[in-house]
C-alpha cells in the first residue's frame, strides 16, 4: 500500500490569519503561543525539510489532541492531525508505540487498559482510566417498528467487543427491533482512527483493508456503529488509491446507531428521579445522536443539557503523551460543564468515557448512551 512520506511538503501555506487560536482546546488552557496550531503547523514545515529526531517528534505529537477543530476552521485547509500523523508514521521511536502495540493486539487494547489505567500517566489527581463499571438505570425499552428493511451489520469498535459486550447486545437488539435483519457480527478489526492518530498509518491501513473484505464477504450490508471515532475511521480516513473506491462505498454504507432512533417505538421505564442528563459531543461526533435523544427524552418531560462540544482531552494517545495538559483539559471541560452533583453525563465515545469518568466531579455518572435502554 502507497503510504504518503511527507504530505506536509506540499502543503499550503500558514497565513497566521488566527482562526485556528479561536478554536483550539489545547491554546485555550494554555494561551501559548508554540501550541497553538499555526505555531505547530510553522514547526511541522519546519521538520519536513530535514530528519528530526525521536525526541522532537514525540515532543511535538504530544502537543495535539488530535481534535480536528483547527482543520475545520482552516481557510488553507491545513490538516494538522494528518501532518502530525505523518511525522509520527516517520518517527515510531516514542511513546505511542506502546498505544500502538496494544492497538493493534485489539484483544488485548482495551482490557489492558482498563485494568492498565497505570499504564496512561497519572497527574492533577485523576481516578482510574477506566470505563465506568456502575450500570446505570434504564429509562427506555424498545418496541418493535419493523419500518425498514434489509440486512445490516453492528461495528461494535474494540470497546464493544471486548468491554462492554453487553452494549453490542443492546445495539443489535434496537437494529433488529427496526426490521432489519442483522447479521451476526464478525471478528473486525480497529477502525484504525486511534491507529492513525498514533502515526501507525500502514497498521492503520492493514485494518482497513481486513474490515473492507469482512464487510464484502458479507453481502456489503449497511454497517452501524456506536462509537463516534469509529464512525470517522469507517468514513472520513485517508485511505490509499488501492482502497479508494472500496473504502467510498463503506463509508456510503456506514451510520450511526442512533440514526434509527427516531423510527423505534419506546416504553418508558419507571425511573429513580430527576438527574441531570447531560451530553458530551465526542470530538469526531457529527451531533445526530445528541439531537435524536433530546427528542426521545423530551417524550419523558427529560431535558439534554448539550454543551456547546469541547474536547475532552483524551484524544487518542494525547493522554500518554502529555498527561498534564490532557488532564487540564478535562477539567477546563467540567468546569464550564458546572454539572449538578449528580449529573449523568452521557456520550458515545469508549476513549471520551473512560477520562471523563476518571475526571468528573464527585456525584457525577457517566454513560454511553446505550445505557439509557434496557437490554
Ligand atoms: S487538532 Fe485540535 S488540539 Fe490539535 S492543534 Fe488542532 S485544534 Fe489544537
Ligand atoms: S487557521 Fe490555518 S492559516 Fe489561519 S493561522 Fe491557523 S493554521 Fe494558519
Amino acid at each position: 500500500m502507497n503510504i504518503p512520506e511527507s504530505p506536509e511538503k506540499d502543503h499550503p501555506s500558514c497565513i497566521l490569519c488566527g482562526r485556528c487560536l479561536e478554536v483550539c482546546p489545547l491554546f485555550r488552557v494554555t494561551a501559548h503561543e508554540e501550541l497553538s496550531p499555526r505555531g505547530k503547523a510553522f514547526l511541522v514545515q519546519q521538520f519536513s525539510f530535514r530528519d528530526i529526531s525521536s525526541r522532537e517528534a514525540s515532543k511535538l505529537a504530544g502537543l495535539c489532541a488530535g481534535c480536528g477543530r483547527c482543520t475545520r476552521v482552516c481557510p488553507q485547509g491545513i490538516d494538522l492531525p494528518r501532518l502530525i500523523s505523518s511525522l509520527k508514521n516517520r518517527h515510531p521511536g516514542w511513546k505511542n508505540w506502546l498505544f500502538s502495540r496494544m492497538l493493534s493486539n485489539g484483544s488485548i487494547f482495551l482490557p489492558l487498559l482498563s485494568l492498565g489505567g497505570r499504564l496512561l500517566p497519572q497527574a492533577g489527581g485523576a481516578r482510574a482510566f477506566s470505563p465506568p463499571r456502575r450500570p446505570i438505570a434504564p429509562l427506555f425499552k424498545t418496541r418493535v417498528s419493523r419500518k425498514h428493511s434489509g440486512r445490516a451489520v453492528i461495528f461494535p469498535g474494540c470497546f464493544g467487543r471486548f468491554l462492554r459486550r453487553d452494549l453490542t447486545g443492546k445495539a443489535v437488539h434496537i437494529l433488529g427491533s427496526t426490521g432489519l435483519e442483522v447479521l451476526p457480527t464478525p471478528a473486525w478489526k480497529c477502525c484504525g482512527f486511534p491507529l492513525a492518530q498514533a502515526g501507525f498509518l500502514q497498521e492503520q491501513q492493514a485494518c482497513m483493508q481486513a474490515n473492507i473484505e469482512m464487510w464484502q464477504e458479507l453481502g456489503r450490508p449497511r454497517v452501524y456503529t456506536f462509537c463516534a471515532p469509529c464512525r470517522a475511521g469507517l468514513t472520513e480516513a485517508h485511505s490509499p488509491e488501492d482502497l479508494h473506491n472500496d473504502m467510498r462505498m463503506l463509508a456510503q454504507n456506514t451510520f450511526s446507531l442512533s440514526r434509527v432512533l427516531p423510527d423505534l417505538g419506546f416504553e418508558t421505564l419507571p425511573h429513580a428521579g430527576p438527574q441531570e442528563l447531560v451530553w458530551h459531543e465526542p470530538c469526531h461526533g457529527t451531533k445526530e445522536t445528541a439531537q435524536a435523544l433530546h427528542n426521545l427524552l423530551k417524550t419523558k418531560s427529560l431535558g439534554l443539557k448539550v454543551p456547546d462540544g469541547q474536547c475532552c482531552g483524551l484524544g487518542g494517545a494525547f493522554r500518554l503523551q502529555a498527561p498534564k495538559l490532557s488532564l487540564q483539559m478535562a477539567h477546563d471541560l467540567w468546569e464550564n460543564l458546572s454539572p449538578q452533583p449528580s449529573s449523568l453525563c452521557l456520550t458515545e465515545c469508549a476513549g471520551c468515557m473512560m477520562q471523563l469518568a476518571s475526571t468528573g466531579p464527585g456525584g457525577t455518572e457517566t454513560a454511553h448512551w446505550l445505557d439509557l435502554f434496557q437490554d
